[in-house]
């Protein structure tokens, strides 16, 4: 991996996604001093960064390659009902990525996989407090503490087990305590009689997605960078000592073209078409996510997981975001009901006091999942052409301290070894 060979800082960036890769990215090269150009095909936080979980879980953020993710999988072919869909017809490229995914789901790659994140898991919070002191006004909130809840012994079983192995491969010790069900009840009254047990995890954050998102943009914004909506890049066009030009496909108050000294695209789940041009071959795959949000009688405080049914729930103020699934298909597919009724199939004995039927904000997203589970970060074949993006599930954890190893990199502010891991190249 090539890391600014140059070792010169450009003075241009323009950064392709308003997400929270593409967004983290543009703040911490600011920090450098780099003026910014952030282009988007829709607006700030138009793709998974809007209605996702908003969990800040060091606790819980490994690798999506494992040995039972593989055996969900295989189920899911013969369960609609899964939590995890993949469609009956799969195309070559889907195929291509479930067959790479399904290589890294050995228990030897995950080790080596969760040995990265170990790291990233130490640093991500302290790179929220740099957005947060330095201008970023949406809150972290700490969930003090996050509540998950399990139907049994088994599911719990499998939260402990998963710590312990975190743990055995170098992590640092979760902090919790396992609980009845009363216990947790007593913290969270939405909760049914049908949670028995569950644990309360400390040291754990929650932000609301959307509003953070936003005010990260604003933040940008405020420091002289430039947000431009509806430009849709459709080329990224390298002209060596001049640097990039960028091509839209449609027209925007920025004309068709943006310049620039380097281009780093983060364009969430549809970073493959601007990113092969540039040596980038692994494939990023929409794991595509649904969300939507109810009222609930006694609004919850805490974020809550439901251990054993993959639903993570969200509080927003006055409102109470449900988020779940892992559907294989393209990113721009119209959303399916049936995930969300899925969804509340699952989410429903556990809760009480919900009306289903008044949701509102329904959502589908898309995480861009690599196939061994690692972001893609740092120079493309191109060094003018960086790439931040494919962080699966961990996207809004992970965003800004990998934002911030790349502008570190990009400007020769020091490369921390950590980004040799996301080679884009590999
Ligand atoms: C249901 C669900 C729950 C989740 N929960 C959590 C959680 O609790 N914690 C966590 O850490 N992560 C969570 N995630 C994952 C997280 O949302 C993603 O990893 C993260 O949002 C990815 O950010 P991104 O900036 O890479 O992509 P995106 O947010 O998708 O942004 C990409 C942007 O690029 C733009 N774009 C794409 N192509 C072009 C182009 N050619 N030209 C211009 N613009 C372009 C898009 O419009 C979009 O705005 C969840 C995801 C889902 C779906």
């Amino acid at each position: 991996m090539i890391v600014n060979t140059a070792r010169t800082s450009p003075e241009h960036v323009a950064v392709v996604g308003a997400g929270m890769a593409g967004l983290s990215t543009a703040w911490f090269l600011q920090e450098r001093g780099v003026r910014v150009t952030v282009l988007d095909r829709t607006g700030v936080a138009a793709g998974s960064s809007w209605g996702n979980a908003g969990m800040l879980n060091p606790a819980f953020t490994v690798p999506l390659p494992e040995p039972s993710v593989l055996r969900y999988g295989f189920r899911s072919f013969l369960d609609r009902s899964s939590p995890v869909s993949i469609p009956p017809t799969v195309d070559r490229q889907l195929w291509s990525f479930l067959l790479s995914f399904a290589r890294n789901c050995t228990a030897r790659r995950w080790r080596r996989a969760m040995a990265v994140f170990n790291e990233l898991n130490r640093g991500c919070l302290a790179a929220f407090e740099q957005l947060t002191e330095g201008g970023v006004s949406a809150p972290v909130t700490n969930a003090d503490p996050l509540v998950i809840a399990c139907r049994d012994r088994h599911d719990r079983e499998h939260v402990l087990e998963e710590f312990a192995r975190m743990s055995a491969s170098g992590g640092d010790e979760a902090r919790f305590e396992t609980v009845t069900g009363d216990q947790l009840r007593e913290l969270e009254p939405v909760l049914s009689a049908e949670v028995r047990t569950g644990l309360r995890v400390h040291g754990q954050r929650f932000i609301n997605p959307p509003e953070f998102v936003r005010s990260l943009a604003q933040a940008v914004h405020d420091r002289g960078g430039d947000i431009v909506g509806n430009f849709p890049v459709a080329r990224v066009v390298e002209r060596g000592e001049a640097g990039v030009e960028l091509l839209s496909s449609g027209t925007s108050q920025a004309g068709d073209t943006v310049r620039a000294d380097a281009a780093v695209l983060a364009g969430g789940a549809w970073l493959n078409d601007l990113a092969q041009p540039f040596g980038v071959r692994m494939r990023v795959q929409a794991g595509r996510g649904y969300s939507f949000t109810v009222r609930p009688r006694a609004m919850p405080t805490h974020p809550i997981y439901l251990a054993g049914r993959r639903i993570a729930c969200n509080p927003l103020g006055d409102r109470f975001r449900v988020t779940g699934s892992m559907e294989f298909r393209a990113p721009d597919a119209p959303l399916d009901p049936r995930r969300i009724r899925t969804i509340i199939e699952s989410a429903r004995p556990m809760f009480s006091g919900i009306d289903w039927n008044d949701r509102h904000e329904e959502w589908v997203g898309s995480r861009p999942c690599t196939p061994d589970g690692l972001p893609l970060v740092g120079p493309s074949r191109s060094p003018r052409v960086q790439i931040a993006g494919g962080h699966g599930m961990w996207g809004m954890v992970l965003g800004p301290l990998t934002g911030r190893l790349l502008a570190d990199a990009m400007t020769g502010n020091g490369e921390d070894p950590l980004i040799r891991h996301f080679d884009p190249l590999r």
